[in-house]
Order: C-alpha cells, then sequence, then structure tokens
C-alpha cells in the first residue's frame, strides 16, 4: 500500500508530535508494511500447523488413544479453549479498534482466560493422579493456549516459564509424572514458541496493522482540521462543526493583529510565525481551543458560548496580555483588533450572514484606528 507518510515530513513533525503525545508513538513507524497477502498467507499456514501440531500429540499422547471418556472430555474442552481463544483474539482485536483506550480489557479477558484454563488442568491432573498417569497432556495444552493468546512474545516466553513451573510443581504434588517426558516438554515449547512467534509477526503484525492504520486516518483527519503553524482548528473545522452551531446564543468574534506586516517585514517571519502563535495560544487560553479558528494570516474567529460582560471581558484579557508578548528579549507591542456580535444562530446557514457582520463590526474598529474592540448584541 502506497500511502505518503506524513509523520516523515519535518515540518510537520512538531505538530505531529503534539496531536499525538506519547499514547500513539507506535503508529510513527512504518505502516502498512505488513498489510498484504503473503502474511496472511503465513498466518492461516501457521494457525493450521499449530493446531495439526496440537492434534498430532494428541493422537501421539493422549486423548485419541485412551478412549477414556472423562479424559476425553476433559482434552476436547481444553482443546476448544484453545481454538475459540483463537477467534476470542481476533474478535477483542476488531472491539479494541473501535473501543479506544480500553486496553485494559484486554488484559482482564486473558486473566480469566487463563484462570479458566487453570482449573482445567487441575481437573486433569486430578483424573490423571487417579489412573496414576502423566500430566504431559495437561502441560501441552496450557502451552499451546499459552502460545494461541499470548501473542507477544516476551509474555510467550514468560508464559512457557510459567507452565514448566506448573509442569514442576504438578510432578512434586501427584509424583505421576515421568522424568523422561521431560525432555519432550522442552521440545514442545520450543517448537510452539517457534510457530506463535511466526504468527506473530504475521496475523499480529496484520491486525496490528489494521489498528495502526485506524489511528494514521485519525491522524490525518485531525491534521485536515488543525492549523499548521498554531495547532488551533483550521477552517475547515469550521466547516465541520457549522450544524453543531443551531439554536444556540453565541458571540461570533473576529480577531485581527494590527499592522501584523511590520512584525514580518522589521524581524522576518520566524518573529512574525511567534506572534500568530502567541495570539493562538492566548485566546485559547481564554475561550478554549475547541472554540477558536485561525482562518488564516493574522487573521481568528472565535464562535462561543461566552455573551455580553463575559466575552468582552475574555476578549479585553486577550488584548492586554498580546501587549506583553515578547520575541528574543523584546516587546513586541502587538496590538489587536476585535470585531464582535451576539448571535441567535437559528440555523446554520445564518453563520455565513454573522461571520460577514462580524467582519464589518471589525473592519469599523480598524478604520477608528485599530487597538480596540466592539462588542455588537443582534438579539436582544
Ligand atoms: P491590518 O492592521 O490592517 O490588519 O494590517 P496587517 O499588516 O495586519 O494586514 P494584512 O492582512 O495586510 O497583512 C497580513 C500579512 O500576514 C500578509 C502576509 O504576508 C502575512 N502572513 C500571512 N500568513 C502568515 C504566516 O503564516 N506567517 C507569517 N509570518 N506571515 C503571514
Ligand atoms: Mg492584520
Amino acid at each position: 500500500m502506497n500511502i505518503t507518510n506524513p509523520m516523515n515530513d519535518p515540518k510537520k513533525k512538531p505538530l505531529i508530535d503534539s496531536l499525538l503525545g506519547e499514547k500513539d508513538e507506535s503508529i510513527k513507524y512504518n505502516i502498512a508494511k505488513q498489510n498484504n497477502y503473503l502474511t496472511r498467507v503465513i498466518a492461516f499456514i501457521t494457525c493450521f500447523v499449530e493446531i495439526g501440531f496440537t492434534l498430532w500429540f494428541f493422537s501421539q499422547y493422549g486423548v485419541f488413544p485412551t478412549y477414556d471418556r472423562h479424559v476425553f472430555v476433559t482434552e476436547v474442552m481444553c482443546l476448544s479453549i484453545s481454538i475459540i481463544s483463537v477467534f476470542a483474539f481476533i474478535f477483542l482485536k476488531v472491539v479494541f479498534n473501535k473501543i479506544q483506550n480500553n486496553i485494559w480489557l484486554h488484559n482482564e479477558v486473558i486473566a480469566i482466560y487463563m484462570f479458566i484454563l487453570v482449573l482445567f488442568g487441575i481437573l486433569l491432573s486430578a483424573i490423571y493422579k487417579q489412573r496414576d498417569e502423566n500430566t504431559f497432556v495437561l502441560v501441552l495444552f496450557l502451552i499451546c493456549s499459552f502460545g494461541v493468546v499470548i501473542i507477544r512474545p516476551v509474555r510467550l516466553f514468560l508464559s512457557s516459564a510459567l507452565v514448566l513451573v506448573v509442569y514442576i510443581l504438578t510432578y512434586w504434588n501427584f509424583g505421576v509424572l515421568r522424568i523422561s517426558h521431560s525432555l519432550n516438554i522442552i521440545e514442545i515449547i520450543f517448537y510452539l514458541n517457534i510457530i506463535a512467534l511466526v504468527r506473530y509477526y504475521t496475523t499480529c503484525g496484520f491486525l496490528d496493522t489494521t489498528q495502526k492504520l485506524s489511528g494514521y486516518s485519525a491522524v490525518l483527519e485531525r491534521l485536515s482540521f488543525t492549523d499548521e503553524l498554531t495547532a488551533i482548528n483550521n477552517r475547515n473545522a469550521l466547516r465541520k462543526n457549522w450544524e453543531s452551531f443551531n439554536g444556540r446564543i453565541l458571540s461570533v468574534i473576529v480577531l485581527d493583529i494590527d499592522d501584523f506586516k511590520h512584525y514580518n517585514d522589521t524581524y522576518g517571519h520566524l518573529t512574525g510565525d511567534k506572534v500568530i502563535k502567541e495570539v493562538a495560544s492566548l485566546m485559547s487560553h481564554e475561550f478554549g481551543a475547541d472554540d477558536c479558528y485561525r482562518m488564516g494570516g493574522d487573521e481568528f474567529m472565535i464562535i462561543t458560548e461566552y455573551v455580553d460582560e463575559e466575552a468582552e471581558a475574555r476578549i479585553r484579557d486577550v488584548m492586554e496580555q498580546a501587549k506583553n508578548i515578547v520575541d528574543e528579549g523584546e516587546l513586541m507591542g502587538v496590538t489587536l483588533s476585535v470585531g464582535a456580535i451576539k448571535v441567535h444562530c437559528k440555523n446554520a446557514g445564518d453563520l455565513r450572514e454573522y461571520m460577514k457582520r462580524a467582519d464589518v463590526v471589525l473592519y469599523d474598529v480598524k478604520e477608528n484606528g485599530k487597538n480596540n474592540y466592539r462588542y455588537v448584541n443582534l438579539v436582544d
């Protein structure tokens, strides 16, 4: 899959970092690499190999030669858990893709699953004890099931170690395990680990890729609604939020930096950029980032439920704090002009008209000497 990765664009890096935070670190890595037919084929083959291997082992040591009803039922139940767990795992992956921040559930489910498995193991070993047979198949069940469910390599090897401990404890407890089987157990752990590892880098890679892709598209969506320089909303976001303004009493505020060209011309574009960013940050602080939009250049829009005195006080705060913006120790003396109207937004289509009206108020402020605001109430 050939997608140009915005993560690799150094210009976008600070913005992407601020959007992603630490949580989505993994999606910064090469995405979609594993999403191809070959990995799916390998995934299916390894699943079949693992199940086939397990069945073969039963035929050698377990269920098929004995035909003991109790052992048969217990072994088949354990095997079923093992197979069902594959589907449960895939199902959980699908659910996790939809329910974000729910990773704990994953661990809970695995814990419950392991608990059930251990219960079955105890039951099985009790039957074996009665029959004075070895607990070899019990251990095999545990390894298979651990291998199938806990696909992460580190956890897999830890679980193998745990299985060995269970194996040894069972031996101590019941004293029915024949020592000659130890070698087989180690071999089995080895083979199953290899199979599970191959699957980890295929099936899981594929599942992870799906998860990463959904994270990737979420980032792209956020990027398309976020202004690159200031990391506040852009015009697209305003269009997206359009409907949400319906039926509400709002202040529509247009804010423009006075003589902005002066900062660019005198100090350079980087200083100009800094002034824009600082003003955006002041607005976000006063009105909340969700309600602030950069419309382009040095012009911003705020659509907020703060009205009348509350809105005016916040506008004045932004204007006052803007005067204190410094760059490399030098006071920039930034002043702002603000045109604001209070409206009852009866339907979303009206908003375009309101924005024009607010622009007219702003124009008025600019014409009358700048560094000022006007708040016009169009509701009462
Ligand atoms: P006024 O007081 O009438 O608003 O004058 P002004 O100089 O602020 O207004 P004008 O709209 O003429 O100038 C805006 C300038 O902002 C023009 C453009 O070169 C510059 N500009 C637009 N986008 C950016 C940007 O992202 N960074 C920087 N540094 N400058 C920008
Ligand atoms: Mg300006």
